[in-house]
């Protein structure tokens, strides 16, 4: 794993010095950012990222975060999208206030300053094809060449430009070019595409424009308009960022915003790139974009992540300048170690195996006292109903063990949790040969778990009353894609076939049943369990957050 744990552990990184420095130097008596996500899907761990730095920034050196959607393409933005982001930053616990924007608020002072760019000579309209433009931009190693419309009067490029605002051509047929140099170094800054026709309709401007900004136009002139100080993105925007000057350079912008790239977040197992996740969603690999195993923050809010998990994650991982893949583990381990702190004890059985203890009097029902967290004495206890008919888990049981095997088995003896020592003394089969009930005594003298002879068992098990359990549904999820670096452009190759296994006959103690908490339980030794919404009053379900393995912890030197 490569991260760069180095600044994560001093809390700082290489923006945060920046954004200190230029505090100090009363370069900026303020600092303000801003989250600029595009609304053309859900937000996913990468996002995370951001956010965490550009509202962690502001919180921390007490400047202001806007969260702004980069509204400029309206035939992949809906309104779902945007609602879902601002649910999703919320959930990860921050705020934007009033600072709420949309790139779209700015479309008619971005329209002036085009037109201003065009009078001063640094815009053209170019009628050549996309392909014509893609073919003649260069390579490389090879310059680009000037379109034979590069050098239209500034009076023929206004009455075009206003006319393609009018909505007078067809999509594709013009655009508005920057006139830079099509010999640059940078590609970027070949004659870069500002404007194009697109007849569309807008989630918020509707249909007054037909032509709409490119990224790189609407961009950097919304943070000058908004007064960001450092506008962070990710580093494969590190060569667009000459383009960004330059544009601030000629245009009468309010204020000259800074552009800073980091590494984006990677993490093996995953794919996250909004393409591919949309692709997901459409193609039915997944049930939608909150499924649980999806790296969204509406797939990790349904799988029972905690926010403050994620927080953690972010904050572990630090901010590097150069991209790394993270091991998929160390946010498991996060996960682990937050749930492990706050997730309260319940037991569950998920695949039961029927106990029946032959010298527990019929219909007799003890209550048993129940620890909720055995390190938070404050989250108190509950009664567990014990009676003549159990449920074990079946894993728990074999009727020929191997030697190391020290749970249930004939004539062995264990101890079930809060409750008494057991002992198997026969096995029932059905017609097939399948194990279908075990039949058993208890020693009524161990009661709450020990004896009094100070005779020890080596196992304790967890188990539930068959009459007072209920019955759910447990969905169990493991990484979506069975390859560590799964392939973008053909992911369908590298999906887990085997990443949901429903169990359809688990048992829940009833204070899982009756608790609507949106917060996930531990289940004792089986790991931690959240309610899925698609739970109903006859059908309860419940979706694995994450098993109680933790092999990653022994790699990092965490603590299990
Ligand atoms: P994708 O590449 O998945 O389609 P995007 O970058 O186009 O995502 P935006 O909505 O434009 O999605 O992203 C909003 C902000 O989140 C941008 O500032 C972008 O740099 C940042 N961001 C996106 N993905 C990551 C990532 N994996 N790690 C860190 N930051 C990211
Ligand atoms: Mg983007």
């Amino acid at each position: 794993m490569t991260t760069d744990t180095a600044t994560a552990e001093a809390g700082r990184d290489f923006i945060r010095d920046i954004v200190q420095a230029d505090l100090s130097s009363h370069k900026h008596g303020r600092i303000v950012t801003r989250f600029p996500p595009e609304p053309n899907g859900y937000l996913h761990i990468g996002h995370a990222k951001s956010i965490a730095l550009n509202f962690g920034i502001a919180q921390e050196f007490g400047g202001q975060c806007n969260l702004r959607f980069d509204d400029t393409n309206p035939t992949r933005e809906e309104q779902e999208y945007i609602d879902s982001i601002q649910a999703d930053v919320h959930w990860l616990g921050y705020d934007w206030g009033k600072n709420l924007f949309y790139a779209s608020d700015y479309f008619e002072r971005l329209y002036d300053w085009a037109e201003g760019l065009i009078k001063a000579g640094y815009a053209y309209v170019d009628d050549q094809s996309q392909e014509q433009i893609r073919t003649s931009r260069g390579t490389l190693t090879e310059p680009g060449k000037n379109s034979p419309f590069r050098d239209r009067s500034v009076d023929e490029n206004l009455d075009l430009f206003c006319r393609m605002k009018a909505g007078e051509f067809p999509n594709g047929t013009r655009v508005l070019r920057a006139k830079i140099d099509m010999a640059s170094g940078n590609i970027n800054l070949r004659d870069p595409v500002l404007y194009r026709i697109l007849h569309a309709h807008h989630p918020r401007t509707g249909d007054k424009w037909s032509i709409y900004p490119s990224y790189d136009y609407a961009h950097g002139q919304s943070d000058a308009i908004e007064g960001i100080t450092h506008s962070i993105c990710t580093l494969e925007f590190e060569d667009h960022r000459p383009l960004y000057e330059w544009l601030l350079d000629k245009l009468p912008v309010p204020s000259k915003p800074r552009q800073y790239e980091m590494a984006r977040l990677n993490l093996t197992y995953t794919l996250l790139s909004k393409r591919v996740l949309t692709q997901l969603v459409r193609d039915g690999h997944v049930s939608g974009w909150d499924d649980p195993r999806m790296p969204t923050i509406a797939g990790l809010k349904r799988r029972g992540v905690p926010p403050a998990a994620v927080r953690e994650f972010i904050k572990r991982i630090g901010v590097a300048k150069a991209n790394s893949v993270v091991d998929v583990g160390m946010l498991e381990f996060c996960i682990r170690e937050e749930l492990n702190r706050t997730a309260l004890r319940r037991m569950a059985v998920l695949r039961p195996l029927k106990v029946v203890i032959e010298n527990y009097p019929e219909g007799q029902v003890e209550e048993l006292e129940a620890i909720n967290h055995p390190d938070n004495p404050e989250a108190g206890s509950r009664k567990i109903a014990f009676g003549r008919e159990l449920y074990i888990e079946q894993d728990d049981f074999m009727e020929n063990p191997p030697k190391k095997f020290f749970r249930l088995s004939p004539g062995n003896e264990v101890r079930l949790r809060y409750a008494y020592f057991i002992k198997c003394t026969s096995v029932v089969k059905n017609d097939a040969g399948e194990i279908v009930e075990l039949r058993c005594t208890y020693d009524p003298a161990t009661k709450g778990g020990n004896a009094p002879d100070g005779r020890k068992v080596k196992a304790t098990m967890h188990w539930l009353s068959a009459a007072q359990s209920k019955p759910a549904e447990i969905r169990v999820y493991s990484q979506l894609f069975a390859n560590p670096s799964p392939d973008a452009g053909n992911f369908a190759a590298d999906l887990n076939p085997q990443s949901l296994e429903v169990l359809t006959d688990a048992r829940v103690e009833p204070a899982i049943a009756e608790g609507n908490s949106p917060d996930a339980m531990q289940f004792e030794r089986q790991g931690y369990f959240v309610r899925d919404k698609d739970s109903t009053p006859d059908k309860l379900v419940f979706n694995r957050t994450i098993g109680l393995r933790d092999t990653f912890a022994k790699e990092v030197g965490g603590k299990g």
